[in-house]
Parts: C-alpha cells; sequence; structure tokens
C-alpha cells in the first residue's frame, strides 16, 4: 500500500464511508495518515468524587446509586443516575438518550468519564463517557486516544479504525529531511513521527513526535515565504501612485484625528506606492487600533490614480460592514468612486453585474470574501491588493490574489499579537508597519473574571446598559458533541436571555448553521441598533465594528485561548462609552484563574500573548489550542515558537545549501499548503 492508494482499499470502507471521509479531505492512505488528531483523551485514574473539580474532564469510578430515572419530555428526554463511591455521590445526566435506562439497569459498578459541571443541587457529569462493567477503563488507563475532527456519519472509531490499518499496510514513507538535520535538531524519523502522533504509547512519544511534524510544517513553510520574497525584491512599481491633495483633505475632515501611529503607517504606505518598487506591507495593530481606515486610504489613493484596488475579507458580515463604511465615508467627503461588494452568497445575476462592472474597470474599490480571487473574476486595473485579518487566509490565497494584477501593491493587515521575532520569520516576504497606540478617545475596557454564581449580577448589569441605550454581546457556552448541539445552545441560550430581559429588549443569535443573508440581516439590525443583545458562537470574534456596543460577555472563558479571548474582547471598548467585559470561568480550578486574570490585568495583545505563554506547561498541548488564529495544521506559533526559530535557522542552513541538502529534499505526495 502506497501514499497514493485510495482509502477504498482499507476494509470496512465501502462507498459510503468513503464518501464521509472526502468531505474532510481525505480520499488517499496519504491523506488520511496526514489527518491528524485535533486533540487527545487522557485516560486518568480516577479520583475519589469528593474531589473532583468543576470544569474539568475527569474520571470517577462507584457504584450506580438507586434508580435510573428518565424524565423530561419527548423531545428532550434526561436520563439520570446517582453514582457513589466512598467519599460521595455525583449525579450524571444524558440527554436524549433514554435507551440508558436499560443498558444500566442491572447497578453495580461504573466507571464515568466526562466534564464536570455545576447543576441546581450541585456537581454533576454532562453526558460522560461510560464505562459499564467497570473494568472497561483498564484498556485505556494512561493512554493517549486521539480525537479526530469529525463530520456527521464519521464516528472516531471508525476514523481510527482505518488509521490503525493504513499505519500497519503502509510501506514506509521516505524520510524527507536530512540526516544531518534531524541530527543536529534531535527530530524523530518521519515514520516514526507518524505514528506516534495517532497512536502515541505515552506524553514522550507524542513530544517527540509532534515536534517533528511541527518543525517540518514551519520549514516547508518558511522555504516557500523565502522564495516569494526573492521574486517579490526584484518587482518594479507598474502602478505609481501619486499622494493626492483629495487624500489628505479627507484625512483632514474625519471626524477623529489619525494618530500618530496611524499617520506613521499611512505614510509608509503612500511611499512605498509611490516608490521604485511594489509595495509588499503587512500591517500590525492591535484590534481596535484602526486598521481600516488606513487600509481605506490606501484604497481611495489608488482609485483617485485611475486604477482599482481590492479588499478582501474573511467573512461576508466584515465584507459587508467593509463596504458599507467605505460607501457611507465616499458619500459624506462627496468623492465619486464606485465602490462594489462581491460575495459567495449574491445571487448569480448580481454576481455577474459584479464582474462586468470590475472588468470594464467602472468600479474602483472591490470589497469581498473570497469571491475576489475566483477564476471568473477579471480586473481591469488592479493596482492594490488588500488582505484584512491576513492570519485567516492561506498564503496561497494571498499569492493567488496578487496574481490578480499585474503585479499590483500587497497589503495585509493583521491583528495577531505576535512578537516583532517571530513575524518577521512568518511574514518574511513582507515589510512590517505597527500601529502600536490606540486612539486617544479609547477608556480602558474593564474587565472582571466570575464564576457562574454572578450570572444573575451580570444580567442584571446588562439590563442597566441596555437601559441607557448601549448593547450588549454573548459569547455562549461551548458543546463540544457536535455544530448541531451547538446550534440549539445557542437557539436555547437565546430564548432563555430572552425571558430574563423581558419584552422591551430584542434579544437575538447568531450562528456558524445560518443562512448568509440571516447573518447578514441580524448584524445589520445589531448595528442599527434594533437589537441590543446578540447571543453568538465565535463567529462574532473577526472584526466585527459595532461602536455602541459595550458589553461583551464571555461564558465558558476557561476554554478559549487568551488571543482568542482578546480578540473577542476587542468587540467593545471601540468607541466613547465606557465598556466591560465579563469572563465567565466555569472553572475554579487555580490555574485557569491565573490564566484568566492576564487578561484582566492587560488590555494589549502583545502582552497577553507573551504572558499565556509564560503560564502554559507542554500539557497544555492536550487542551485548549492557544492562538486559534494561526492556523499551522499541527504547529502553533506562540506554544512552537522556539520550533519555529529552529526551522527559521534550518531553511537559513538549506538554502545557503553548502552540504547540498536541498537538492535531496523529497516531498510528500499530497502535502496541503500551510494556512496562517
Ligand atoms: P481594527 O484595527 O481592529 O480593524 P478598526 O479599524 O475597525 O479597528 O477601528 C475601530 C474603530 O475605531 C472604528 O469605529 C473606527 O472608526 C475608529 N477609529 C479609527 N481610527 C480612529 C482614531 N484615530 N480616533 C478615533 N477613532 C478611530
Ligand atoms: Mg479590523
Amino acid at each position: 500500500m502506497i501514499e497514493n492508494t485510495s482509502i477504498k482499499e482499507l476494509k470496512g470502507i465501502g462507498e459510503k464511508t468513503q464518501k464521509l471521509f472526502e468531505k474532510v479531505g481525505v480520499s488517499t492512505v496519504g491523506d488520511l495518515i496526514r489527518y491528524y488528531p485535533r486533540g487527545y483523551d487522557v485516560y486518568e485514574d480516577p479520583v475519589p468524587i469528593s474531589e473532583v473539580e468543576e470544569g474539568k474532564v475527569q474520571t470517577v469510578a462507584g457504584a450506580i446509586f438507586g434508580r435510573v430515572q428518565v424524565s423530561g419530555n419527548r423531545n428532550m428526554q434526561v436520563t439520570t443516575i446517582h453514582v457513589k463511591d466512598l467519599t460521595g455521590t455525583i449525579k450524571a445526566v444524558w440527554f436524549r438518550m433514554p435507551f440508558l435506562r436499560n443498558t444500566l439497569a442491572g447497578g453495580g459498578k461504573i466507571i464515568l468519564r466526562g466534564r464536570v459541571t455545576s447543576r441546581k443541587g450541585g456537581l454533576a457529569m454532562e453526558h460522560p463517557e461510560i464505562f459499564y462493567p467497570a473494568g472497561k477503563y483498564e484498556e485505556k488507563i494512561h493512554t493517549l486516544q486521539p480525537v479526530y475532527g469529525l463530520t456527521a456519519g464519521l464516528s472516531n472509531n471508525v476514523v481510527a479504525k482505518a488509521m490503525h490499518q493504513a499505519l500497519s499496510q503502509l510501506d514506509l514513507t521516505r524520510e524527507t529531511l536530512p540526516d544531518e538535520l534531524r541530527l543536529k535538531y534531535g527530530l524523530a524519523e518521519y515514520n516514526y513521527a507518524i505514528r506516534g502522533i495517532h497512536f502515541p504509547e505515552d506524553k514522550e512519544v507524542f513530544y517527540h513526535a509532534r515536534e517533528r511534524l511541527v518543525f517540518e510544517e514551519f520549514l516547508e513553510f518558511i522555504l516557500s515565504i523565502r522564495k516569494m520574497k526573492d521574486k517579490n525584491e526584484r518587482i518594479e512599481n507598474e502602478y505609481i501612485v501619486q499622494r493626492k491633495p483629495e487624500v489628505d483633505e479627507l484625512i483632514g475632515r474625519l471626524p477623529y484625528e489619525l494618530t500618530k501611529a496611524q499617520k506613521k503607517v499611512w505614510d509608509e504606505i503612500a511611499h512605498d506606492m509611490a516608490s521604485d518598487t511594489a509595495m509588499s506591507r503587512l500591517v500590525q495593530g492591535d484590534v481596535g487600533s484602526g486598521k481600516t481606515i488606513v487600509a481605506v486610504l490606501a484604497l481611495i489613493s489608488v482609485a483617485l490614480n485611475g486604477y482599482q484596488g481590492a479588499m478582501m475579507a474573511p467573512t461576508e458580515v466584515l465584507a459587508r460592514q467593509h463596504y458599507d463604511s467605505i460607501t457611507r465615508l465616499l458619500e459624506e467627503y462627496g468623492i465619486k468612486i464606485k465602490v462594489e461588494l462581491l460575495t459567495g452568497s449574491m445571487t448569480a445575476k448580481e454576481k455577474r453585474r459584479a464582474y462586468d462592472r470590475i472588468e470594464c474597470g467602472y468600479a474602483r474599490i472591490i470589497i469581498g470574501t473570497h469571491a475576489l480571487i475566483q477564476d471568473r473574476v477579471y480586473y481591469d486595473c488592479l493596482a492594490l491588493v488588500v488582505t484584512d485579518e491576513q492570519h485567516r487566509f492561506g498564503v496561497k490565497q494571498r499569492e493567488a490574489f496578487a496574481r490578480k494584477g499585474g503585479m499590483p501593491h500587497v497589503l495585509v493587515m493583521s491583528a495577531t499579537p505576535i512578537p516583532r521575532t517571530l513575524a518577521i520569520i512568518l511574514y518574511g516576504d513582507l515589510d512590517i508597519s505597527v500601529i502600536d497606540e490606540l486612539p486617544a478617545n479609547r477608556l480602558p475596557i474593564k474587565n472582571c473574571v466570575v464564576e457562574t454564581g454572578y450570572r444573575k449580577t451580570a444580567y442584571a448589569f446588562m439590563k442597566k446598559q441596555v437601559g441607557e441605550g448601549r448593547q450588549c454581546y454573548v459569547i455562549c457556552p461551548m458543546v463540544e458533541e457536535s455544530e448541531q448541539l451547538e446550534v440549539e445552545n445557542v437557539l436555547d441560550y437565546a430564548a432563555m436571555l430572552q425571558e430574563e430581559m423581558g419584552k422591551g429588549i430584542v434579544v437575538s443569535c447568531l450562528h456558524g448553521r445560518m443562512r448568509q443573508a440571516e447573518k447578514d440581516d441580524i448584524m445589520e439590525r445589531f448595528g442599527r441598533c434594533e437589537i441590543q443583545i446578540l447571543v453568538s458562537t465565535t463567529v462574532i470574534e473577526v472584526g466585527i465594528d459595532v461602536p455602541n456596543a459595550t458589553v461583551m460577555m464571555i461564558e465558558n472563558a476557561e476554554r478559549f485561548g487568551l488571543a482568542q479571548l482578546h480578540q473577542l474582547r476587542g468587540r467593545v471598548g471601540r468607541g466613547k462609552h465606557q465598556s466591560y467585559c465579563i469572563f465567565m470561568s466555569g472553572s475554579k480550578a487555580k490555574e485557569t484563574r491565573e490564566r484568566l486574570n492576564i487578561l484582566n490585568e492587560s488590555n494589549d495583545g502583545f502582552k497577553i500573548a507573551s504572558e499565556d505563554l509564560r503560564l502554559r506547561g507542554p500539557g497544555d498541548l492536550f487542551g485548549i489550542r492557544q492562538s486559534g488564529m494561526m492556523d499551522f495544521k499541527l504547529g502553533d506559533v506562540f506554544q512552537d515558537a522556539k520550533v519555529l526559530q529552529m526551522a527559521n535557522e534550518a531553511a537559513d542552513l538549506l538554502l545557503n545549501d553548502e552540504n547540498g541538502w536541498l537538492k535531496n529534499l523529497p516531498k510528500h505526495e499530497g502535502t496541503s499548503s500551510v494556512i496562517i
């Protein structure tokens, strides 16, 4: 069996399962073995019931105490048991699994493993994994069990089984790193690493396997970046963009004065675009530092010079927001430039019209999503491409975007708080500008980290804020089981909150499963303050700007990475009103409190990221994914900063290539592109 073998050759994979695998991007055995686990279940020793901690996944061993109860209505049957050991009793509940009444009717010893939550009347486990009879747990204890990303119909078990087969039948893959390099950095051999990442015998094996794969991933990425840099250095500027008085006039008439940092960055951009070589620049700035206006000035300049400029945003909601605010701005200042919106959810007819206006050059500023880089879009004279929230796009997409023009100027914007040393490695092909100050009129956000008992107080506080004309966001508790449950959860939560808030206040919700038009509609109404409280999953995180919103309440804050929490918090504190962020923690664990306190004490994204890094041990690799921002398949630029530096050094060695290593460097077939 080789990497190109179709997964259909594996036992137990019929047409139906094959289709499901295709949905998650796996069609060959090679794809399969590079379908890395999302995380691992660690089966620890059971803990005494009196010592379970809220918010953690734990295992308890005891005896079923009393009867198995099934309550609730037909749509939502709740099965409850009580489990008792020498130290105490804990409740366990399952939703929609009434058949458990029969399964567990025999009573006796049982082991449960699941997240401990607080319910009325004490701690409980929701949907714990059942080991009954209890002896079944023995087989798994102390092992790391891979948890794979799934899709409806595809179970973890099926993936794990297929993986076992693939790994045992696959011919050895040729090592891709030169031995000298592997030895120099103490990296595991490829075949060992690929087995170790899926089925590590213990944590040591896992760390070693993972480090090797992360190294390789970073190295490949850095090498591709370096190649781009070489290319870019020679690009002549085909679109000389002169500074126009209209732009300076516009800056003078904005409702606020640009910060010193914004002015400096704008100067750098204007200078680049008028120089002999094409611009390729990264603008880094914390959430709320005002990156948009700087990009907009660049777009307007380009348009006034008779060219086209386009800006790509990661979500439709954000694209539309940019489109609306640019259109409004131009109208207000009487600048006649045609702005076009292009997104995937537009009708075929709308799209065709937009394509026409873009191709003939009538549309001068084009705002959109990935739709901007589709094959069918032809630009007339594209001189500038801007990607907003760059960390959401792949380098490949950025390149594809740039190729839409002759050799357009490239501007990428990112709020990712990474130290400069790392930014230079990751964005090696770009010059870097930093907006390192926030607008002066901002009041610092007031933060608090609270436990779930504070919820009612928080609601009362939100009610008061809404009474004063403000708006609030609530990020819903997370559910792990499935996206379907997550949606129900958001809906339930919003209904509950609506009840709590009473008739005069409009509570709505937003989640990933909604149709785009619905999402846009909700966001627009929230923007116009027709909705006062928005209950949402993390889809809200990127870029949304509603300055009147002053409260951000985040449920289950302990389950997010700090950088992501910081992004979420960045949705408030954008206007002149005092803003508040409430981190609701479902865990009383000391480490959690310590971690969340970092946010409590700082509003500075760079500082938060580095503090977070300091607090994290290697054990955290099993838990929360830190950034959720730079989506390497395995690597995490924060956590694996050392490996990143190593890979960077290795890239130097390879590129200098005194040892002739590079030419012998084979590639894995089908290695997918890295997304950052
Ligand atoms: P981000 O850097 O997170 O993309 P935005 O560009 O969305 O931030 O700006 C956040 C808010 O700050 C917007 O409402 C914007 O109009 C406003 N803003 C931008 N620059 C300034 C400034 N110099 N003074 C006051 N407000 C500003
Ligand atoms: Mg932004």
